[in-house]
């Protein structure tokens, strides 16, 4: 007997999805959704991230390698110009552009500079419009909120491909499945990159620093805005149950590190608590943490400390 012939099998696709938008938006977040695990560090306060984050989403038929960026802004400093540039550079690299926009304000100034680079950097890739934050409004305030303008002008207009409204932080992920299914509709056909247990690029050690990182943002309020950095120093797993993880807290100015330490190294001890019990999630053992923290002057400005601190810099 003849076989009936086979259906035909559901092309794998594969590809780079660019996490866009002004510092704020919810860009790290939504990557973190999507994984279901925090590989980004998250803050209320902007460019909290610094450098391009990978992380893939493998399904069955399919691996969503997501690009999280700094966010784009006016740079004010070399630290600010680096995050500006490689943020650029991920948009060139990348198959699908999701544009991820606040809907609680209005558009501003730095949304049209998203939209200028992205009629710069983008060429014909989908643009993906996410009007994130929809919890936080109601349908008329979403309605004064004229985003998906900013995709047909001034200047070529960008690929629309979706404008899906939705929420990174809703319980329910209707929101962020809809995005979801654009973006795999806008994928190449392709073998997957990388193997289906690959979440994340960020070394465990690099994820470390930046748990640090954003419990002392998160600690210190709004004391020491951004020139804060971490370097992990020493990540040894002493046995099966216990990490030792030994940290610098770098900061460009004795003022900042007296709050960072607190009276008596009050805060560096509530800060240190806070990113062990994040940093024992994320490795399984429990975790010895030490931090220290240096001044290092005005490292934002300096392209060596730049490059000492991991950042990739011209000199
Ligand atoms: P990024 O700079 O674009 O990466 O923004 P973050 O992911 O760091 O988020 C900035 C702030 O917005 C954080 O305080 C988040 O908790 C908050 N946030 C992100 N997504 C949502 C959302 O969908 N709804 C609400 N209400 N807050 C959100
Ligand atoms: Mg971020």
């Amino acid at each position: 007997m003849p076989q009936p012939p086979a259906p035909p099998a559901t092309p794998f696709r594969a590809g780079f999805v660019v996490l866009v938008g002004k510092p704020n938006v919810g860009k790290s977040t939504l990557l973190n959704a999507y994984l279901g695990q925090k590989v980004a560090i998250v803050s209320p306060r902007p460019q909290t991230t610094r450098t391009v984050i990978r992380g893939a989403l493998t399904l069955p038929t399919a691996q969503v390698i997501f690009l999280d960026t700094p966010g784009i802004h006016r740079p004010v400093h070399r630290l600010g110009a680096v995050m500006v540039e490689q943020a650029g550079r991920a948009v060139a690299d990348a198959d699908v552009v999701v544009w991820v926009v606040d809907l609680t304000t209005p558009p501003d100034e730095a949304d049209r500079a998203v939209a200028g680079l992205l009629r710069e950097q983008a060429g014909e890739r989908p643009v993906l419009l996410a009007l994130n934050k929809a919890d936080a409004v109601d349908d008329a305030e979403a309605a004064g909120r004229p985003y998906g303008d900013l995709l047909r002008g001034p200047g070529r207009p960008l690929q629309c491909a979706a404008v899906v409204r939705l929420s990174a932080t809703a319980r329910s992920a209707a929101g962020r499945q809809a995005l979801l299914e654009a973006i795999l509709h806008c994928l190449p056909e392709s073998p997957p990159y990388y193997p289906d247990d690959f979440l994340t690029d960020q070394p465990l050690r690099a994820i470390a620093a930046e748990l640090v990182r954003e419990q002392a943002m998160r600690c210190t309020h709004d004391e020491i805005p951004h020139a804060l950095t971490v370097v992990v120093d020493e990540f040894k797993e002493r046995s099966a149950e216990m990490t030792y993880i030994a940290a610098t807290v770098y900061v460009e100015r004795e003022s900042h590190k007296a709050i960072l330490l607190g009276r008596d190294g009050r805060m560096m001890k509530q800060i240190g608590r806070a990113a062990r019990r994040e940093i024992e999630a994320l490795v399984g053992t429990r975790v010895y943490l030490e931090l220290w923290v240096k001044v290092r002057k005005n490292w934002r400005q300096d392209p060596q400390a730049l490059h000492w601190l991991g950042f990739e810099v011209e000199r």
